[in-house]
């Protein structure tokens, strides 16, 4: 059987889809080739195109199936195609993590104690160390620094600092 076929019969076809259902190596289907185990896309583009894949090049599916590995989906790509990839799925969960952390942020504005108030506004800290240790943003700490947020703090956090000042 040749190359071709052996993988052929390692998939269930659908439509032009080959989808593998052989062994995974790193979550990509993997066979035996010459002795070792590649990435079944790798052999099939190397079949394909009858060259070997260029240097540095990824055997990748331009389908939505992951296991697929049908010549007709088969496309190589650059590691920094992958990385790109990767960097657009991560931008996604970045958005996430910072909305999260702004939330957290606003949730804790309130929170900051007559002592924290004081420190932001006489400190000789960097304001920027001062926010990020307290949890609040650099523009919000000139704020409270500036004594434009004061309406931000309840009163009783505000009665031992008022006789210190
Ligand atoms: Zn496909």
């Amino acid at each position: 059987m040749s190359p071709l076929g052996k993988i052929r019969s390692n998939c269930t076809l659908r439509g032009k889809h080959w989808l593998w259902r052989g062994a995974l190596s790193h979550k990509c289907p993997a066979m035996h080739h010459e002795g070792r185990t590649v990435a079944v896309r790798r052999v099939i583009l190397e079949i394909r195109d009858g060259e070997p894949l260029p240097v540095g090049a990824k055997a990748l599916t331009s389908c939505e199936h992951h296991h697929c590995v049908s010549p007709h989906c088969a496309v190589s790509g650059t590691q920094s195609d992958v990385c790109s990839r990767i960097a657009e799925r991560m931008s996604d969960t970045a958005k996430h993590v910072l909305a999260g952390r702004r939330a957290a942020t606003a949730r804790r504005r309130a929170t900051l104690s007559a002592a924290d108030v004081e420190r932001l506004r006489t400190s000789s800290e960097r304001m920027v160390d001062m926010a990020a240790a307290l949890g609040i943003t650099e523009a919000h700490g000139y704020k409270v620094r500036n004594h434009k947020r004061w309406r931000d703090f309840t009163a009783p956090h505000f009665l031992g600092l008022g006789a210190a000042q």
